[in-house]
């Protein structure tokens, strides 16, 4: 069965499509096999949280805006699921803010990075970063550091969705400011946030979009305001607190 070949009505449309594109995704070398495991694992979080947005998380799309459009260079960090699952959200949202792309690859090859970048081209990408590997995030073994100098390297405003927690620790020592989208509000990388979204990353980044095209003409003070009103803690105690309290009976209404 195809993407286009899964009914839309079928109750489960949404994950179904998800996992055909994380799986066309490996079958054309541009998703890692532990990319499998991760969606596996953000699948689970995704159920016990309704498959919904939540309030909380929507404000933290909001600040994640507010972030990106005050920002001097902010990059968005695409690794294989990104690049699988969202590949023209992601493309929509760097030229909202005008960001840069960067393909970044826990599991790093140049193979990969280059079939990653094809894939975002013909998403409508004009220039994708992570290839020349000139930079390195300090703290990391070589490998799992490389950037690009005039990308991540020198970004004040990271995007990543689904980092794995040593790279997220690393780019805060940084000092970057670190936006992370990731399902599982106890996670490390999350954790490390300026703003975390707890949310799958196929709702939440045409989400930041939709905010950042609200916010487009809005002047320094309000963006400001709304970075500062945000509350990271909050937002992470929130996600918790409606995957502990939620009731599998809600599954049914979402
Ligand atoms: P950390 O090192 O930060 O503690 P982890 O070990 O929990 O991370 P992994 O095992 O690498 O993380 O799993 C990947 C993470 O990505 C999980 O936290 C999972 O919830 C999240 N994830 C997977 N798919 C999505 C998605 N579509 N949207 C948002 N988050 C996702």
């Amino acid at each position: 069965m195809t993407e286009t070949e899964v009914s839309e009505d079928h109750p489960r449309y949404a994950s179904l499509v998800t996992r055909h594109r994380i799986e066309a995704g490996v079958e054309e070398g541009i998703t890692s096999k532990q990319g499998l495991i991760a969606q596996g694992r953000g699948e689970a979080f995704d159920y016990l949280l309704g498959e919904r947005t939540l309030p909380s998380a929507d404000r933290a799309a909001r600040a994640a805006a507010a972030t990106l459009l005050a920002a001097e260079h902010p990059v968005i960090s695409v690794n294989g699921n990104v690049a699988a699952l969202a590949p023209t959200e992601t493309v929509e949202l760097a030229e909202t803010v005008d960001a840069d792309i960067e393909v970044n690859l826990f599991n790093h090859t140049a193979e990969r990075v280059g079939r990653i970048a094809d894939h975002l081209r013909e998403h409508g990408a004009d220039e994708v970063k992570g290839l020349t590997g000139d930079g390195e995030i300090p703290g990391l073994s070589h490998a799992r550091g490389v950037v690009d100098a005039d990308g991540i390297e020198s970004a004040d405003v990271v995007v990543v969705p689904l980092e794995d927690g040593d790279r997220a620790a690393a780019l805060d020592s940084m000092g970057k400011t670190e936006i992370v989208i990731d399902l599982n509000p106890g996670s490390r990388s999350p954790r490390t946030a300026d703003v975390p979204i707890i949310d799958n990353l196929i709702r939440a980044v045409p989400n930041i979009t939709d905010h950042a095209r609200d916010l487009a003409d809005a002047p320094p003070e309000e963006l400001r305001e709304i970075v500062d009103a945000f509350d990271a803690d909050e937002a992470l105690a929130a996600a918790e607190a409606a995957i502990r309290d939620g009731s599998f009976a809600a599954q049914d209404e979402t």
